[in-house]
């Protein structure tokens, strides 16, 4: 029995755990290879000491949703009620699964760009629902919006949107917003929008958050990560904002999912959410590390596609080998130590551009070892 028979182990897995063997570099999986802040540890180990162990409430504790109903006001001015519209999550992966799982029933389709995060299709197929998988543009993988329209039909039922984008770094413009607008009026259909790379732009551009735009919102869920924020992924938490009465469905599928996430985190998160300064650095913090990546690379035999956004760049090596992009990611994280993740793991069929993702979210010593390497290919 599978209801899931084409999917094997999560390439993220896969790849660590094939770095991790061959003592590899890990530029794989998205993750820092950098500690969170000590005041966010401390405030984590004092709300554990004031005894916040036991069960936080259903939706998460009032003055974490509070924190987040300011910061969406400041940063995208929706002011979004905290009783209501924000729920709690162990991490945006489960966000977006419990937003599909409340919406999605057998034969609804759900539109969703490829490449893809890999979580996307699976979360839909074992809901019942039927990915209409839309290729975007290669190569800056913008969205073709007459395409968009022209796979709509009476089924469809959501709309899946991910900005900063995993794993091309691409962003949504105005334009695409302004096309979004129409579609989802003329068609009354439900937005899905992953936001986690919400802070990592870059070059002086802007996060067009879907949160910004009430007419949007009103249909939306749109999920995010403090795991991202905070680089805190291990701690798997994150929240999905949507209006009342899509949120009041979306609990009723949390409640038995697992009812609520853990106490001592969330009071430290409230906590170190009062000092902005952090969130709003990251931009500057990680277009340093970007550019230092890129600029290390120039010497290697990797093109680079443009980022401009999120902790990923991708690169084609199409002047090293034309090996598929599995073979390659494999054979040179055995052969020189850098593991990568080849980006076929986001299309469905596996349409392979010989790309494959570095993650640049690392030590400037992380990274310059790495490139030492990658140069070597
Ligand atoms: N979002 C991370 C990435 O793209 C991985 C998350 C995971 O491993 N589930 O690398």
């Amino acid at each position: 029995m599978s209801k899931l028979p084409n999917v094997g182990t999560t390439i993220f897995t896969v790849m660590s755990a094939l770095a991790a063997q061959h003592k590899a570099i890990n530029l794989s999986q998205g993750f820092p290879d950098f500690d969170c802040s000590e005041i966010l540890k401390q405030l984590v180990n004092e709300a554990m000491e004031q005894g916040h162990n036991q069960y936080a409430p259903m939706p998460g504790i009032m003055p974490l949703r509070e924190a987040i109903a300011e910061k969406i006001s400041n940063l995208y001015g929706q002011n979004v009620n905290p009783d209501t519209e924000i729920t709690i999550t162990p991490g945006g992966t489960y966000a977006i699964f419990t937003a599909i799982a409340t919406c999605i029933s057998a034969g609804d389709e759900v539109i969703i760009f490829e490449p893809a995060y890999d979580s996307y299709i699976p979360n839909v197929l074992v809901n019942g629902g039927v990915p209409v998988l839309i290729p975007l543009s290669y190569p800056d993988y913008h969205i073709d919006w007459q395409l968009v329209r022209s796979r709509i039909t009476p089924r469809t039922k959501m709309i899946m949107l991910n900005t900063p984008h995993n794993p091309t770094g691409s962003i949504l413009t105005e334009a695409d917003i302004q096309e979004l607008e129409k579609l989802v009026t003329e068609f009354n259909i439900l937005i899905l929008s992953d936001e986690v790379y919400e802070h990592l732009v870059y070059d002086g551009a802007k996060h067009l958050s879907i949160l910004r735009y009430p007419a949007l919102f009103r249909n939306s869920f749109v999920t995010f990560s403090f795991g991202k924020v905070f680089h805190i992924t291990g701690w798997k938490m994150g929240y999905c904002v949507a209006p009342a009465h899509l949120m009041q469905e979306y609990r009723k599928v949390h409640q038995y999912l697992c009812f609520s996430v853990n106490t001592p985190m969330q009071y430290g998160i409230t906590g170190f959410l009062k000092t902005p300064e952090h969130y709003l650095s990251l931009p500057a913090f990680f277009q340093q590390k970007r550019d230092h990546f890129l600029q290390l690379m120039a010497d290697s035999r990797f093109t680079p596609l443009q980022s401009c956004g999120s902790y990923f760049q991708l690169m084609r090596y199409d002047r090293i080998s034309d090996e598929g992009d599995k073979d390659f990611t494999i054979r040179i994280t055995k052969e020189f130590g850098v593991a990568s993740i080849p980006v076929s793991a986001f299309y469905q069929e596996g349409k392979d551009d010989h790309v494959v993702r570095f993650c640049f979210a690392k030590r400037t010593e992380t990274l310059e070892k790495a490139v030492e390497r990658l140069r070597k290919i």
